[in-house]
């Protein structure tokens, strides 16, 4: 018999010498269970991906009738695919006007790929946008709009022509011209340390990309899918992108990303030559049925509105001195505290007391949430009385 623990030291690519290493047995509802018998709270939803919880029934449901009808069949974008076609249709029926094309891909990564390629293609242009503290994936197109240096210093030189600007600052703003393709951005950055963008600051980015004729493209691949309370995060501001990445969640724990655009825009990847961004496994059937599944759930069941209950009660509960400042909205939530020392220590405590929380890329003095949705009162209000204890008993170092 293999031992998995041993196999993931000696065999699994390692991402650092520290990884979490919870030894995984099941996991359901907000729950994880490894294999000495521990159960664990997920406060942080594997990073914004299971809004709905853990092994929702019906998500298994819809992928267990998918399996025995067919997987892949062909690369995305040829055949008509049921599933496909039910995701995309159920999703522009929650999308403006200018949202009603959808592009599948497998991870939120690949939709900016395809976004930033897409954007260069209609517009003729070649130059980017993008903010400082963001983040967009790790290859070198997302890695090239990602506004952090020590991530990016190893791999340099990346793409060409792409301009940081500061996020929320005014100042920078003239800078987006007739020059510039695209700008990408996250209406609420989240490994940035959980900032929502200022709304009057992001108006003004619309008007100055319409202006200059630069297409907006909001990442909402962390904040999409119900997790701040609306489908998607742009949704508050009442400021539409021209291409919208969205990922994580909408699997309901399937690999799934997409981009959406209009048909105008969409055009550019049809023709000269057709075949821009070809994916073999974009839009995975399986996965497009555990989408459908999963956003079916969080609009039926109106778990959006569940993320302003957590809010308010993370913000009612967690009072302590030691906590600077509450960020974020709905149920994607950041503790600001002031130390990476503190940080840890609360972040571990917690782990010791089978809640898992953690930091985010950016910024390691920040606590984040990102509790599913579904996450049952009694278990909120454990884990935040837990959550504060910590904090209370770890005070800055
Ligand atoms: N954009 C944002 C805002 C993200 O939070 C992430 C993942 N943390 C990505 C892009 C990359 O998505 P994926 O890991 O699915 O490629």
């Amino acid at each position: 018999m293999t031992n998995p623990r041993e196999a993931f030291f000696n065999h699994i690519a390692q991402t650092s010498d520290s990884p979490l290493g919870l030894e995984i047995a099941r996991a359901e509802g907000p729950y994880l269970y490894t294999t000495d018998g521990r159960r664990y709270t997920d406060f942080i939803s594997g990073i914004a991906v299971s809004t709905l919880g853990h092994s929702h029934p019906e998500v298994i449901e819809a992928i267990e009738q998918q399996v025995r009808l067919h997987m892949h069949v062909m690369v995305y974008g040829e055949f008509v695919q049921k599933p496909q076609s039910n995701l995309a249709q159920l999703l522009a029926s929650h999308l403006p006007d200018n949202l009603q094309r959808i592009y599948f891909v497998n991870s939120g990564t690949e939709a900016n790929e395809g976004a930033l390629k897409l954007a260069k293609k209609a517009t003729g242009r070649k130059r980017m946008v993008a903010f400082r503290n963001s983040y967009h994936g790790d290859t070198h197109g997302a890695l090239s709009v990602t506004g952090r240096d020590v991530y990016r210093d190893p791999y340099l030189p990346l793409l060409p022509d792409v301009t940081f600007l500061n996020f929320n600052d005014y100042a920078q703003l003239s800078t987006i011209d007739e020059t510039v393709a695209c700008v990408i951005m996250e209406p609420i950055q989240g490994e940035g340390g959980i900032i929502q963008a200022d709304p009057q600051w992001l108006a003004q980015v619309r008007q100055q990309c319409t202006r200059a004729g630069a297409l907006l493209i909001f990442d909402e691949i962390q904040s999409g899918m119900g997790r701040t309370g609306a489908l998607f995060a742009f949704m508050h501001y009442g400021i539409v992108p021209d291409i919208l990445c969205m990922a994580k969640a909408l699997g309901g724990g399937m690999p799934i990303g997409a981009f959406a655009s209009s048909h105008a825009i969409f055009e550019a990847f049809m023709y000269n030559p057709p075949l821009n961004h070809v994916t073999t496994f974009g839009g995975h059937p399986v996965s497009a049925a555990a989408a459908h599944a999963a956003l079916t759930v969080l609009l039926r069941d109106k778990l959006m509105d569940r993320a302003f209950r957590i809010e308010n009660r993370v913000r009612s509960v967690l009072k302590s001195d030691h906590i600077t400042e509450i960020r974020g909205k709905g149920a994607m939530l950041g503790l600001q505290l002031k130390t990476f020392a503190q940080t840890r220590a609360v972040v571990e405590a917690c782990l010791e007391q089978g809640i898992l929380l953690g930091w985010t890329l950016h910024s390691n003095t920040l606590v984040r949430l990102a509790p599913p949705l579904t996450i049952p009162e009694e278990t909120l209000t454990e884990t935040l009385a837990v959550l504060l204890q910590a904090i209370h008993d770890h005070p800055p170092v």
